[in-house]
């Protein structure tokens, strides 16, 4: 697999780290006695924070695979974390990836919350105490500073947080080479849908386009070949 996720996924754990570390302005009233705290990168896609009572250990696992399934359209409606950016509006709805990959921390971080502070029931861990720690992580502004953060770094290390999608059968470079530039409106199908944005950049083979819906907005990277001029 692509060093890219795994990349991706350290900086999701560094931030984590970060998080640990912090002194805990939302959350004073917590303590974290003779516990360690800790972030770790899961080779599969099982995302999630476990406590291991015996070591005294509270271990937040991103899985590599989880962030590669994130960047496919496809795969990512799948998610929690992805239903719940537009059921509670978090980020305005914008799913893009930088949001999700945000909101992905802040999920794990709200389970170490719910666990440290024992609001955790077995059978019942996504309950409304667990939404009430999550809905507080986006209102205090947390979210955002995450999401931020997740792009400075992105862009340090040159990772595209832009989602894939794979050109359908495109047999011969048959078509008279069409160019565009930055700000045309364009627009593509996907899975029998036609979807119209902004180009935001052009590459070599694809384009970035900005596709903006009613609730929410996010990028996609599509090669030349299946994006047509819109009037
Ligand atoms: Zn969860």
């Amino acid at each position: 697999m692509s060093d890219k996720y795994q990349q991706i996924a350290q900086i999701l754990c560094n931030i984590t780290n970060q998080l640990i570390q912090q002194d805990w302005t939302y959350f004073k009233n917590i303590q974290v006695n003779n516990t360690r705290l800790k972030s770790r990168i899961g080779s599969g896609k099982a995302t999630y924070c476990k406590h291991d009572i015996k070591a005294k250990t509270f271990t937040i696992t991103y899985g590599k695979k989880m962030i590669k399934s994130k960047f496919s359209p496809d795969e990512v409606v799948h998610w929690l974390s992805y239903r719940e950016i537009i059921r509670r509006n978090y980020f305005t709805g914008d799913t893009s990836l930088p949001c999700l990959l945000a909101h992905t921390v802040c999920h794990e971080f709200a389970h170490l919350i719910q666990q440290l502070s024992g609001w955790h029931k077995r059978g019942s861990i996504h309950n409304s105490g667990y939404y009430q720690i999550l809905d507080q992580l986006h209102k205090s502004g947390l979210a955002e500073t995450i999401k931020n953060d997740i792009v400075r770094e992105c862009e340090a290390q040159n990772l595209e947080l832009i989602a894939n999608i794979q050109p359908a059968i495109v047999t011969k470079k048959t078509q008279i080479e069409v160019f565009f530039s930055v700000n045309d409106t364009v627009c593509f199908d996907y899975k029998n849908k036609t979807h119209s944005g902004t180009v935001i950049k052009v590459n070599r083979k694809t384009l970035i386009i900005r596709v903006k819906n009613l609730f929410r907005h996010s990028r996609w990277k599509v090669p030349k070949l299946l994006v047509r001029n819109s009037s």
